[in-house]
């Protein structure tokens, strides 16, 4: 560890970008400097124990990935990505930060959820990471449970108005739960879809012999993520609580986002690379990999689903993120392998494990963004690290390149290219990409979490256990 010094780069930041040498003592940051600075009389590059030399490339934050499910139990299997597994793919790609969620289940008590993610993430995360609390059931036992969370250093919980019979909340859980929440000033996150509709419309499509992952985008109508997303809306401004939609992928719902926040109503929204660059289309209606055949969809299956491209969702998400209608992009990562796990919806899409594996890519996809046009260089850090720091109450610390932050650092070269696919740039724990092809016109060089260096030369230089868990604190971000 000792000191060290990140020379000759630029430094970018949400709101601007600057020349400076950025000066790391132990595991935090202790100076943004005037290049070539000869501070106190001292040659900075030739005292300091190591240095990184970023001549011609980019100083950004470390980033945040606000939403990642490591090892979740779906559908009869797990997510195929331990917190190792996840969190080293997660440093590969720029990302210092997780925030994974622990899950009760229904009929499990809160407490017991969340030890029990405590037991799989600890000791063996190579980037640091949080928790959020998922509530699979709304009762006296859990709202009570709620009360502790903050001071666990969980502030933000979620809920879910799709999966009935398995995670789902109906409308009076939810009210009750965002009442304790606007007491307490958790962040409420929601997955908002109407689970009972779509449960029906699923149905109603399998029983017709459309079976292939391609109904699975069907089903999910966008209709369906409009209504949920407004009606969590609607509750939310009658209860108080603060309302943070994950995984938006419907422009509807984006207007819906729009809308409120036109009211000055505290609603967020996040989007996913998926929803970005992937299509019902192109993607869930795949024919083309000879070992699936017309079941390649399934490497795409996840929810909210890939929309239209013809219907223009995915032009409405760049421009929600544009707007800030939209505030940050996740992953949602949660991966499942096409064998043994994919394939257990094979003739029924209903049964396909929902998820896409995407931790080791958010930095690189997003920075695309920037080259083609769709985002700018500061809105890139922002939409990555800067806002999910201050949205789940990490700022300070993390998301911020800022004498006494953290020394999460990514030195990221705009000259560098990145190749994605099984064969290429891939450590997450899955035996295929859902961005096979994709190619990135920059590169991540060097990754620094807490003064330690985990990626440089393409090597990983990092351990299991040296991410720690981020007591998080409230929500930095309410208007
Ligand atoms: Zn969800
Ligand atoms: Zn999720």
């Amino acid at each position: 560890m000792g000191t060290l010094l990140v020379r000759g780069g630029t430094v970018v930041s949400a709101s601007g970008r600057t020349e400076a040498d950025v000066l790391v003592d132990g595991e935090r940051i202790v100076a943004v400097l005037q290049p070539g600075s000869t501070l106190l009389g001292h040659d900075l590059a030739s005292s300091v124990d190591t240095v990184v030399d970023a001549t011609g490339k980019y100083v950004i934050p470390g980033g945040i990935d606000a939403h990642t499910h490591m090892e979740l139990p779906f559908g009869g299997t797990n997510a195929s990505d331990t917190f190792e597994t996840g969190t080293t793919a997660a440093a590969w790609g720029g990302t210092t930060s997780i925030i994974d969620f622990a899950v009760q289940k229904t009929g499990e008590a809160v407490e017991t959820g969340l030890a029990a993610w405590h037991e799989k993430a600890g000791g063996n995360c190579a980037v640091d990471y949080g928790f959020h609390q998922i509530i699979g059931g709304v009762d006296e036992q859990s709202l009570k449970a709620m009360e502790t969370l903050v001071d666990e250093g969980i502030t933000s919980y979620k809920l879910f108005m799709a999966y009935p019979g398995v995670f789902y909340s109906d409308d009076a859980q939810i009210l009750k739960a965002m009442q304790k929440a606007a007491d307490l000033g958790l962040m409420t996150m929601m997955h908002a879809e109407n689970g009972p509709a779509i449960d029906v419309l699923a149905e109603q499509l399998y029983n017709q012999g459309k079976t292939t992952p391609y109904f699975h985008g069907i089903a999910r109508a966008w209709q369906l993520e409009e209504e949920a997303t407004h009606r969590a809306i609607m509750l939310a401004d009658l209860t108080g609580a603060p309302l943070y939609v994950v995984h938006v992928s419907a422009k509807q719902a984006v207007e819906q986002l729009a809308a409120a926040r036109d009211r000055g109503k505290n609603v967020f929204g996040e989007t996913c690379p998926q929803y970005l660059y992937l299509s019902l289309e192109e993607q869930l209606g795949a024919t083309g990999d000879p070992t699936w055949g017309d079941f390649e969809g399934a490497k795409w299956v996840c929810s909210t689903p890939l929309r239209s491209r013809a219907e223009g969702h995915q032009d409405a998400m760049w421009q929600g993120l544009r707007t800030n209608d939209l505030q940050m992009v996740s992953t949602d990562h949660c991966p499942f392998c096409m064998k043994d796990q994919k394939e257990l919806g094979r003739g029924d899409f209903r049964a396909i494990p929902n998820g896409i594996g995407s931790i080791e890519h958010r930095m690189d996809l997003l920075y695309q963004g920037v080259v083609t046009g769709e985002i700018t260089l500061e809105r890139w850090v922002e939409l990555t690290s800067t806002t999910p720091a201050r949205m789940f109450g990490l700022y300070g610390t993390k998301g911020v390149i800022a004498p006494g932050a953290d020394a999460d650092i990514v030195v990221y070269d705009p000259a560098g290219h990145t190749s994605i696919g099984l064969e290429k740039t891939h450590h997450m724990n899955m035996d295929h990409s859902a961005w096979e092809g994709f190619e990135i016109d920059g590169h991540v060089d060097v990754v620094i979490s807490r003064g330690d260096v985990l990626v440089s030369d393409g090597a990983f230089h990092g351990r299991a256990g040296h991410g720690r868990f981020l007591k998080r604190g409230l929500t930095q971000y309410l208007t």
